[in-house]
């Protein structure tokens, strides 16, 4: 299930283009075109991210961002604003969780902060030992765990310690565990920014992962390398 973001845009064609990218993106969609009706949103559900444009026709985006801020303190806000004066407000807000994009935006640029906003968010609810609740459930694949909602990952019982971006790319496999993840997708969601050419990265990272887990070169790994196109995580029964 992909997170839930709340975008809030009166604009009709940004609001639709913007709905229609991040939903093709996996992420589940809410669209409130005023403040009013943001706000009835909320009250509904909570979404892991608010995308909020701060010019609404009915109040002043800023007042919104700071009672979705004091109400929901771990809920991370991105404002669209369209004026360079705006732009200093928001820079001059408290919080880590506020994060803001200037109009005119390119579209790629955008997902990529959506996406990197929530994997920090996923990070810092995943601080404690548990996941949160009605997080997503453990991957198994044989004698390795991910949880990714308590972003730890354990071999035969025992935590194994990742670097973050392993433990990105791990979880990102685990997500299609059984299935081809191709090597542009993870460059895409994993280190979300533009990157030329070569893909090189990701496979120094897959070895270190390899390693980490106990695997030899040469010998069957539980992620499958598939030449030229990308990895699979292997899904099995616990051996034995
Ligand atoms: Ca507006």
């Amino acid at each position: 299930m992909g997170a839930a973001v709340l975008l809030v845009e009166d604009d009709p064609a940004i609001g639709a283009s913007l709905r229609r990218a991040l939903g093709a993106t996996g992420y589940d969609v809410a669209w409130a075109q005023s403040g009013a009706s943001a706000r009835q949103q909320l009250a509904i559900a909570v979404p892991d991210l608010v995308l909020m444009d701060l010019g609404l026709p009915d109040e002043d985006g800023l007042d919104l961002c700071a009672d979705i801020r004091s109400d929901h303190p771990q809920l991370t806000v991105i404002m669209l604003t369209a004026l360079a004066e705006e732009m200093d407000v928001v820079v001059g807000l408290d919080s880590g969780a506020v994060d803001y994009v200037t109009k005119p935006f390119r579209l790629a640029e955008l997902l990529a902060r959506v996406h990197a906003q929530l994997r920090q968010h996923r990070a810092r609810s995943g601080a404690g030992a548990l996941g949160p609740p009605g997080g997503p459930p453990p991957i198994v694949s044989g004698d390795l765990v991910v949880d990714v909602g308590a972003r730890r990952v354990l071999l035969a019982g025992v935590e194994v310690a990742l670097r973050p971006r392993e433990f990105d790319l791990l979880a990102r496999l685990a997500r299609d565990a059984g299935r081809v993840v191709t090597r542009e997708t993870l460059m895409h969601d994993v280190w979300d920014e533009h990157w030329w050419g070569s893909t090189k990265t990701l496979d120094v990272h897959l070895n270190a992962i390899r390693r980490k887990l106990g695997e030899q070169p040469g010998e069957p790994s539980r992620i499958t390398a598939i030449r030229g196109v990308g990895y699979r995580l292997e899904i099995s029964s616990p051996e034995g």
